[in-house]
């Protein structure tokens, strides 16, 4: 240890080069004992972690010192009538927010007792979107006719460099001399990004080959990636998720303690007209929240709750009773790739029985996003049922104060 301490001081040796002088274990302790001496901060618990460091170094995190820990509390169990999720699941909800998990419990509640939410995929298509140079806005519009022309080509180059990622649409827009290209692609069991990101790369040097656009960047905006953007609510990104669930009158009142016209009031006047009036692009109470803690459960790239955020939560009246649901336009997330095989998140990923790839290949991510979709409806009824009946602040005080 006090040798490559010594070598980290005088520079001989890197902070980021000490993986290959040394296992994996070893350089994560020497480096947090550098920071730890330089610093004169003492990081005990951050550097007793049980996820094995071999893998996460050379995969998910340089420089790693350790690991956070987030406490994962569980809901359920919940019912989930999808076409690739149908049973009974126990959610894993990381989260240090005090009452998340109790409120997502009783929306579990009053799904499972109502016969599960009917949970639908209406897209499953992950974008990147390259950013080209025309040299004239008709030069622009020339390489739009030609990308939509030669969709085949694209998809013949992409192909080169994945075996489950399938180019399966390209738009083009043009601002000025700008053309971007949004590609889409199906991803299999994996969130895709990257998959994607080297797919798109194969497929933007043809364009600039066949039609003498530059490429400027391979990632454009037009994606979106990790942003709020209008795009992503119209045309999707990942899975687009529909989960819905009839409730009878007499569940209303026994499991959340209002009615079915005090549900529909604050879904409108809060989620539609009040997410109106901000300029909100998610009309809903807090899909974030599930998401966030199923995602950091469940090691998924935590940065696309911004996508999740997105969601759209509707209370339609029926007869004796009202119908609510959850639409998602952008669900990023996989089964395999990025943080899935950390063993810690892929022991949540198999407490909900999707851990790795899936027979066929997309039918676990797929039943991961199906169970997301139930999940994020369980949280709106209970937080749209705590403000009908005035007990948020009450379930707040008891659950989540210090
Ligand atoms: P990945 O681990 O880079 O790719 C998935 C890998 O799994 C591919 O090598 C794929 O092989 C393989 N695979 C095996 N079985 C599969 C199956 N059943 N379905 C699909 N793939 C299967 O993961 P990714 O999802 O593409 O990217 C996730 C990572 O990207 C996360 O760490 C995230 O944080 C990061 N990220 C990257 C960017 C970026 O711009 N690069 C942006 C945002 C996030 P084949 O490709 O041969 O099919």
């Amino acid at each position: 240890m006090d040798e490559y301490l010594q070598k980290l001081r005088s520079g001989a040796l890197k902070l980021y080069a000490l993986e290959q002088a040394l296992p994996a274990a070893e350089a994560v302790a020497v480096r947090r004992a550098y920071i730890e001496a330089e610093t004169g901060v003492a990081l005990p618990t951050v550097g007793a972690y049980a996820i094995s460091p071999d893998r996460v170094t050379r995969r998910n995190c340089e420089n790693m010192i350790g690991a956070v820990q987030v406490p994962v509390g569980v809901a359920g169990p919940l019912r989930v009538r999808g076409e690739h999720a149908d049973g009974s699941y126990w959610l894993p909800l990381a989260t240090t927010e005090g009452a998340l998990v109790a409120s997502v419990n009783r929306g579990c509640s009053i799904i499972t007792r109502a016969g599960g939410a009917e949970v639908r995929i209406l897209a499953d298509r992950m974008t990147r979107a390259p950013v080209f140079a025309a040299s004239s806005v008709g030069h622009a519009a020339e390489v739009v006719r030609w990308v939509e022309g030669h969709l085949d080509l694209l998809a013949e180059a992409a192909a080169t460099t994945t075996r489950h990622g399938r180019l399966v649409g390209a738009t083009a827009s043009v601002a000025g001399t700008s053309v971007f290209v949004r590609f889409e692609f199906t991803t299999g069991d994996a969130m895709g990004m990257n998959m994607v990101t080297i797919a798109s790369g194969a497929a933007a040097e043809v364009i600039e080959r066949e039609t003498g656009a530059r490429l400027v960047a391979l990632s454009g905006n037009l994606c979106t990636d990790k942003k709020p953007a209008a795009i992503n609510v119209v045309s999707g990104r990942g899975r687009t998720v529909a989960a819905g669930v009839f409730l009878p009158d007499d569940l209303i009142r026994d499991i959340l303690k209002t009615d079915a016209a005090s549900l529909a009031e604050v879904n409108t006047r809060k989620n539609l007209v009040g997410s109106a009036r901000a300029g909100a692009l998610g009309f809903n109470a807090h899909a974030a929240n599930v998401i966030a803690a199923l995602f950091i459960a469940c090691g998924q790239d935590p940065a696309h709750v911004v996508e999740g955020s997105l969601a759209i939560t509707t209370v339609d009246p029926a007869p004796g009773g009202v119908y609510v649901a959850v639409t998602l336009p952008a669900l990023p997330l996989g089964t395999v790739g990025g943080g899935t095989s950390i063993e810690t998140q892929a022991e949540c990923l198999s407490l909900l029985g999707v851990a790795g790839g899936g027979d066929p290949p997309g039918e676990h991510a797929k039943a991961f996003a199906e169970v997301v979709g139930a999940a994020v409806l369980a949280g709106e009824l209970s937080l749209l049922a705590a403000l009908a009946a005035h007990h948020l602040a009450r379930a707040h005080a008891t659950l989540g104060r210090g």
